[in-house]
């Protein structure tokens, strides 16, 4: 059913980069199998799931949304996807994305935008634009995300979907194509909390071949969205996320949200959070930075992309000119940006002291977590904005990101769920909410109360 509406609709949503038919259909049979044995089935048998294009997939082609690795098939699965199949879920594809999950809006694909199913002259948020686009239209009940600064949160956002970016280090790396490391995390995307909890216990988990993996018990998200509430939880509003640049019926109906927590009976107090002003300028220091080291592995040589390897040329001079047709123009952006930022001389100026910024909003986060036990904002400044509209102002892109930055720095929890439509355009809006590392339960407790 799930292949027929990809057929139906998808030539208009442009959720998919590619549809795996042939291994879908032959995992949904593996599962019928398996029940007509009377084997133990996994806890998501059967459900069907879109995944980003930034995880390895075994024959399946991964392109992380650039021309540099068209064509490119991984001879091994990552480590989400292994315990995806573990769960007996039916991957039915692989969903487009902003080039190497740089954007706001998917309009950064070398393979064409996707768009927005309640409007689709709109953009779909990015850079997982295919992922939210894919359950918002009923393409698929499941879906990956990774968010590096907002890349599930803001397109679950304006898609009118969950979204959730687990505690850093809860989800594997391993097989993740890396954008900026330290702030990359996988997580669910899904149209309820519960879904989003189930989707969560399914991929997160230690993993030895990934570093900085948290070795330590998932949390209990599936019991918390099955229980949920707010009754006598203390609720922080950031004072920082409101004012110039807010759309009204963003902040209208964020306002009715806080008002619902209180009814349910949580108390809100205000939290004042000034380093969360910074977080942007910080971001886009150390996520270039770690961008430019991470995508110099992309040499024409290794995979995927190699121009102008006519037998005449030096290894150095196809490397180049690989890197000129294969990355676009906000991948070039953002490569020359790390690499000044990072180079002698300008080191402790600019990639120095954005680390002393980082410290500062974990520190802030520490501090407001004494106090209350989640925090909340809105998801995003405004909703979807129309496709071209952002496209030549990076500046105008990267204020999407806005709420969501700041716990990416610090590696904490945060989900975003729909708190209805904006009264001026009929589009959806996103609560977020936000909890201390290890604590992504929360997350779901208050997100089930208020869903
Ligand atoms: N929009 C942000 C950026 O362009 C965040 C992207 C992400 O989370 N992958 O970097």
């Amino acid at each position: 059913a799930h292949l027929a509406r990809i057929d139906a609709v998808d030539e208009k949503v442009h959720a998919f980069l590619h549809v795996d038919r042939e291994g879908a259909l032959a995992q949904a049979r593996a599962v019928d199998e398996k029940r007509a044995r009377g084997e133990k089935l996994g806890p998501l048998a059967g459900v069907p799931l879109a995944l980003k294009d930034i995880f390895t997939t075994k024959g399946v082609p991964t392109t992380v949304g650039s021309k540099m690795l068209e064509g490119w098939i991984p001879p091994y699965d990552a480590t989400l996807v292994k315990n995806l199949k573990a769960a007996d879920v039916v991957i039915l594809g692989k969903t487009n994305m902003d080039e190497f999950a740089m954007g706001s809006s998917t309009e950064n694909s070398a393979y064409g935008p996707t768009g927005n199913p309640w409007d689709l002259t709109r953009i779909p948020g990015g850079s997982g634009g295919g992922s939210s686009a894919a359950i918002a239209s009923y393409e698929a009940p499941l879906a990956i995300g990774t968010d590096t600064g907002g890349s599930i949160r803001q397109p679950a956002a304006v898609t009118g979907t969950v979204g959730v970016k687990p505690t850093y280090g809860a989800v594997s790396r391993y097989g993740m194509v890396a954008f900026s490391s330290s702030l990359d995390q996988g997580g669910p995307c899904a149209r309820t909390v519960l879904d989003a909890a189930l989707l969560h216990e399914a991929i997160a988990g230690h993993d030895p071949l990934d570093s900085t993996s948290i070795d330590a018990p998932v949390p209990p998200v599936v019991e918390a969205a099955r229980n949920g509430s707010v009754a006598g939880m203390r609720i922080g509003v950031v004072k920082q996320f409101r004012g110039e640049g807010y759309q009204a019926g963003v902040v209208q109906r964020f306002d009715e949200s806080v008002e619902l927590l209180k009814s349910l009976g949580a108390e809100v107090v205000e939290v004042d959070c000034p380093t969360f002003d910074l977080a942007l300028s910080a971001y886009y220091l150390i996520a270039p930075s770690e961008c430019s080291s991470n995508l110099a592995r992309f040499d024409g040589l290794r995979y995927g992309l190699r121009a102008g390897d006519d037998g005449t040329r030096s290894a150095e001079d196809v490397t180049a000119l690989t890197r000129e047709a294969g990355f676009g123009d906000e991948v070039k952006r953002r490569i020359i940006l790390g690499t000044y930022a990072l180079s002698s001389g300008y080191y402790d100026a600019w990639f120095g002291s954005a680390q002393k910024v980082r410290t500062l909003i974990t520190r802030e986060f520490e501090k407001a977590f004494e106090q209350v036990d989640v925090l909340v904002s809105p998801t995003t400044p405004t909703t979807a904005f129309p496709i071209g509209e952002r496209a030549d102002d990076p500046m105008a892109m990267y204020l999407a990101d806005l709420c969501t930055i700041p716990t990416n720095l610090a590696g904490n929890a945060a989900m975003s769920l729909p708190c209805g439509l904006a009264p001026e355009d009929g589009l959806p809006v996103g609560l977020q909410i936000i909890a201390p590392a290890l604590k992504d339960d929360r997350l779901y407790k208050v997100g089930a109360a208020v869903e």
